[in-house]
């Protein structure tokens, strides 16, 4: 094979699709906006699927570098009341690995490995059907020629406008997030409200989240349905307005469940956006999307597994090193389509009852957003 092919996005998708092309001894550049791996968090817990995430780890050659690793006690799960009643109190058995946890930084990392990521290389457009490949656009003026650029650059993807011109919409639900650290020493009973895993409490059209990873952190997500200007008199760098407002918007919840909001550091607004369920495009030579680029769900525990799956996926036809490279491109998004687009609608109408008028629907939710079937 003796394409020249870039990939934007240093996320699942595109370390996935960098490292798998690695193993099989293809050069890929990997062009990544953040100046370096630490550049900014690296953002909360992943549970990676048996027949997704994990399968793409073993394509990699990393499955027992996660397998070490990842956290299966992360698959705990612990469904409240607003009043505090334990609905459900689910705890996997000693050798459950079907969707084990792993950090976000941990997952980076391994997947990272010997590859040589061109950091600090924001992609402004990327401009097919030139003379001489696909032309890079970066941010900062250059210009680079392609034979394949794969889009992996997440929601605002500017790799996308060259094969779409759709674009992601709000669901009328966001998400404030906030961290706790080191709760086994300083939170000891919200260490043990939330368990090993996860907790969900469910409320009428508000969630809170909150998930346990590595070292003692705690990732709490507060979920409501509000227009997508609710803050409009309320400055989101300010954390004591935007704790008020939170304790305010979940009034009459337990107490050690808004002690959750009461103790987080940081607030972070994360409005949920999505692009349209089936989001497909007409093949255009030389491009293609992967990951949240190509269809942004509901973060429901899918995006990152179809992420890396697809990666893997998409990597492995090309080191086969087919005739018609172009071909194998498009003969990976049909494939990728139908089975992002099963996500999507799941995805979709989980969000539509977690966050909903009727509590009781999320109990629902649990036994169909379920991994590997
Ligand atoms: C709160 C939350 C919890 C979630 N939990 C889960 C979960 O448990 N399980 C799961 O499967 N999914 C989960 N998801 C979804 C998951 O995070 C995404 O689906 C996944 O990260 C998508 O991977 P990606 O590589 O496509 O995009 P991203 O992870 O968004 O990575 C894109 C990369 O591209 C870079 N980039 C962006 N623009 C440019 C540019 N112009 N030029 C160069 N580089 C660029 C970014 O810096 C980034 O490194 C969650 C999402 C959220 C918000």
């Amino acid at each position: 094979m003796r394409q020249r092919i870039a990939v934007v996005g240093g996320g699942p998708a595109g370390l996935a699709f960098a490292r798998v092309l690695h193993r099989h001894g293809h050069p890929v550049t990997v062009l990544e906006r953040d100046r370096a791996p630490d550049a900014r968090p690296p953002g909360g817990t992943l549970d990676l699927h048996e027949g997704l995430g994990q399968l793409a780890m073993d394509k990699a050659g990393l499955l027992a570098e996660f397998r070490a690793l990842s956290r299966p006690e992360g698959q705990a799960m612990r469904v409240l009341d607003t009043d505090g009643t334990v609905l459900r109190d689910w705890r996997p058995g000693p050798d459950d690995r079907a969707n084990p946890e792993i950090d976000r930084g941990q997952l980076r990392d391994l997947l990272r490995g010997p590859l040589d990521v061109r950091w600090g290389q924001g992609v402004a457009e990327v401009a097919p059907g030139g003379r001489d490949g696909v032309r890079v656009h970066f941010e900062d003026g250059r210009r680079e020629t392609f034979d394949l650029v794969v889009g992996a650059d997440g929601a605002w993807s500017r790799t996308r406008p060259a094969v779409s011109s759709v674009t992601p919409h709000y669901t009328g639900v966001t998400a404030i997030e906030t961290s706790l650290d080191d709760v086994d020493t300083r939170h000891r009973e919200l260490a043990r409200l939330v368990g090993d895993g996860s907790l969900a409490v469910y409320g009428v059209n508000r969630a809170i989240v909150a998930q346990r990873g590595s070292g003692g952190h705690v990732k709490v997500h507060a979920q409501f349905r509000a227009p997508l200007d609710w803050h409009r008199h309320l400055d989101l760098a300010d954390a004591g307005a935007v704790r008020s407002i939170l304790l305010a918007l979940f009034d009459g919840w337990t107490a050690p469940v808004l002690d959750l909001l009461r103790h987080g550091t940081a607030f972070v607004h994360r409005p949920l956006y999505v692009l349209p369920v089936s989001h497909t495009w007409t093949h255009v030579p030389g491009v293609t999307l992967l990951g949240d680029a190509a269809h942004l769900m509901p973060p429901l525990g899918a995006g990152a597994n179809l992420a890396l799956l697809e990666g893997a996926e998409l990597a492995e036809s090309l080191a086969a090193g087919p005739a018609d490279p172009d071909r194998a491109v498009r003969a990976f998004e049909e494939r990728m389509w139908a089975r992002a687009g099963r996500w999507a609608r799941i995805t979709a109408a989980g969000l539509e009852r977690l966050v909903s008028p009727d509590p009781a629907a999320a109990l629902a939710v649990f036994d169909q957003v379920q991994p590997s079937r």
